[in-house]
C-alpha cells in the first residue's frame, strides 16, 4: 500500500513536472523530490516521556513554530496541491520496523568531493545521526568514472556534467544494499537530473528501497568563506528532509517546517533547520526515540558549531518538553 502510494506519487510528480519544466528551466529553478529517519533509545532521564504521551510532550513546543507563509507564485505550494499528513495518519499508514534501530544509516559519497566539501559531508553524518539517532557509516567514495555514459550528460544551459538520479538509486544503490543497512544515501558534488526532460533535481529517494540521492552541487561553493554556513544548511536540510520521505514522512503544512517542498533555493534558504511538532513525533515515534535526548544531543551540536540561535531554540524545546 505504501509502496503503491510512493509509485504513484513519484509517476505523478514526473508526469506533473515535465508540462512545467520550461518554465522551470528559465528561472533556474527546480523541484526538489526531496525524503528524509531516525533511531533511538528510551533513556533514564525519559521516564516520564512514553509512546502514549509523546504527542502531546511534543506539541508543547508549538509555540517556538511560525505558520507556512502565505506562498509566492513560484514557490512550491503555488503550484502543487499539498494534502499535508497528520502524526495520525503517518501512524496509520506507517508500520515500525525495530529491527531498523539496530541497523546502519549508510552515506554513499559519488564523485569527487574538495576538502570543504568532505569537511561539511563529516558534519552531515554527525548531524543526521543524532536527528535520526541512527549509527551513521560511509560507503567507499565511488568514482564518477564508474558510472556509465548512459547515466551522465551535460546540462544543455549550464553546460554541467550531469548524472541521472534514477540509476543511482535503483542500479546503484539499491543493488549494493548491505545487509545491515537501515538506509543508504547518496551524496554527490555532481548536479543530477531524474528524467531526460527535467533540468535538474536537488535529490530524489525511494520510500520502497530506503534509498536516496542528494547533490551540493547548486549548494554553493564553501570554499569561499561567505557561502561556506549557507552550503552546509542547505546540505542539512535537504539530507534530513531526504529521509524523512524514506521514512514515509511526507510534505508537510502544518507549519513553516523543513518537511516542507522547496521549488528553489531561495524557498529551500527560508524554510527552517528543524522538523515541526508533527514531524518531530513522528521520527520519535517510529524509532521509539526519546525526544528529551535528541533535542539535548541537538542544541550541544549548533553549540559546537557556533550557531547559538539554534542553539537556544533546541533549548527551549528541551525545557517545553519538559514541562
Ligand atoms: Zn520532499
Ligand atoms: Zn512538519
Amino acid at each position: 500500500m505504501i509502496c503503491q502510494l510512493y509509485i504513484d506519487w513519484l509517476i505523478s510528480g514526473l508526469i506533473k513536472y515535465h508540462d512545467t519544466l520550461k518554465y522551470l528551466a528559465l528561472f533556474n529553478l527546480s523541484i526538489i523530490l526531496l525524503f528524509t529517519s531516525c533511531v533511538g533509545q528510551n533513556t533514564s532521564t525519559q521516564t516520564t516521556i512514553t509512546q502514549a504521551n509523546l504527542y502531546q510532550r511534543i506539541q508543547r513546543t508549538a509555540p517556538l513554530y511560525s505558520p507556512v507563509p502565505k506562498p509566492g507564485s513560484r514557490d512550491w505550494l503555488a503550484t502543487h496541491k499539498e494534502p499535508g499528513q497528520t502524526f495520525k495518519q503517518y501512524q496509520q499508514t506507517t508500520k515500525p520496523d525495530p529491527e531498523e534501530q539496530k541497523k546502519v544509516f549508510y552515506i554513499q559519497p559519488i564523485g569527487k568531493f574538495n576538502p570543504k566539501q568532505q569537511e561539511i559531508l563529516q558534519l552531515t553524518a554527525k548531524y543526521l545521526s543524532i536527528y535520526y539517532q541512527l549509527e551513521v557509516k560511509f560507503l567507499p567514495n565511488i568514482p564518477t568514472s564508474a558510472i556509465p555514459a548512459k547515466a551522465q550528460r551535460k546540462n544543455k544551459y549550464t553546460k554541467q556534467n550531469q548524472i541521472l538520479t534514477t540509476y543511482l538509486l535503483y542500479d546503484l544503490l539499491k543493488k549494493n544494499f548491505p545487509k545491515d543497512a537501515a538506509l543508504i544515501l547518496g551524496l554527490t558534488s555532481e548536479d543530477l537530473y531524474p528524467a531526460a526532460s527535467w533540468n535538474f533535481v536537488f535529490g530524489q529517494a525511494s520510500l520502497r528501497d530506503k534509498v536516496g540521492v542528494w547533490s551540493m552541487s547548486r549548494f554553493g561553493d564553501p570554499t569561499i568563506k561567505a557561502n561556506y554556513n549557507l552550503c552546509l544548511l542547505r546540505t542539512f536540510k535537504t539530507a534530513t528532509h531526504e529521509t524523512g520521505h524514506m521514512l514515509n514522512i511526507h510534505h508537510c503544512i502544518a507549519y513553516h517546517c523543513n518537511m516542507g517542498g522547496s521549488n528553489h533555493l531561495v524557498e529551500l534558504d527560508k524554510k527552517p533547520v528543524w522538523f515541526c511538532p508533527e514531524c518531530t513525533t513522528k521520527v520519535c515515534w517510529r524509532k521509539k526515540i526519546s525526544p528529551t535526548k535528541r533535542t539535548q544531543e541537538l542544541a550541544q551540536f549548533w553549540r559546537k558549531l557556533g550557531f547559538k540561535e539554534y542553539r537556544d531554540f533546541y533549548k527551549r524545546a528541551q525545557k517545553l518538553i519538559n514541562k
